[in-house]
């Protein structure tokens, strides 16, 4: 990774499958995976002050406001480790986060990739509904796809696995209705900046993930 540091933006709609090919780049290229989601559902674990105030959004598929988001994103992408690049994952998730986080990384040296994984809302729907993930270490698993071989335990650590609360149809149906409204014009955002590639989703897990590596290797080389 060449020519200062690298911000990845691994965009797309809930059960794109953005966090399981975040985990894989961030072992790949050694750099952090940063997941707005997973940070809120540890708050919201912890019961900590931003926990408490981002549960109701989060319950009912509702994004949860910028500024809470915001701090926690700022704290992170400070620490030592994300000095030679960070990947995110469901963040920027509107226009204003996205102006956020540029005027964030302002004169760091830092190349904005975004990658656009494209998944038609049927197969969404399936996917979500047959979710399971990994409450200890974020893996995440498909009942019908991708089962756990240990049955109901994570393949990589034991812990029991749990379907997530906003994995039911109705949720689901409002978080792609939220992906499409506001997170879906950062397409054009990153497009204008000559900062955005789309990929197909609808594909096995190691071809969608050699087609995120592939991206990055040419924009990067
Ligand atoms: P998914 O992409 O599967 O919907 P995430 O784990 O990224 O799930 O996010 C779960 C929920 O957390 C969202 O529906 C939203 O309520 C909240 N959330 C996560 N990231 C953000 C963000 N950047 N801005 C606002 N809300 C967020």
């Amino acid at each position: 990774m060449e020519n200062g540091r690298l911000a990845l933006i691994i965009l797309g709609p809930p059960g794109a499958g953005t966090g399981t090919q975040a985990r894989m780049a961030a072992e790949a290229l050694n750099i952090p995976h940063i997941s707005t989601g997973d940070m809120l559902r540890e708050a919201l674990r912890n019961d900590t002050e931003l926990g408490r105030k981002a549960k109701a959004f989060m319950e009912c598929g509702a994004l949860v406001p910028d500024e809470l988001v915001e701090a926690s994103v700022a704290e992170r992408l400070v620490q030592e480790d994300c000095g030679r690049g960070f990947i995110l994952d469901g963040y920027p998730r509107t226009i204003p986060q996205a102006r956020f986080l540029e005027s964030l990384l302002e004169n760091s040296d830092t190349r904005f990739l975004c990658v656009g994984v494209s998944v038609g809302n049927d197969v969404l729907i399936q996917r979500l509904s047959s979710r399971w993930t990994c409450p200890a270490c974020g893996k995440i698993f498909n009942a019908a796809l991708n089962p756990a071989k240990a049955g109901g335990r994570c393949d990589e650590c034991g812990a029991n696995l749990m379907q997530r609360k906003d994995d039911t149809a109705e949720v689901i149906a409002e978080r792609l209705h939220v992906y499409h409204k506001a997170t879906e014009p950062l397409i054009l955002y990153y497009q204008e900046r000559d900062s955005f590639v789309e990929i197909n989703g609808d594909k096995p897990v190691e071809e969608v993930f050699d087609s995120i590596i592939g991206v990055i290797k040419g924009r990067t080389d």
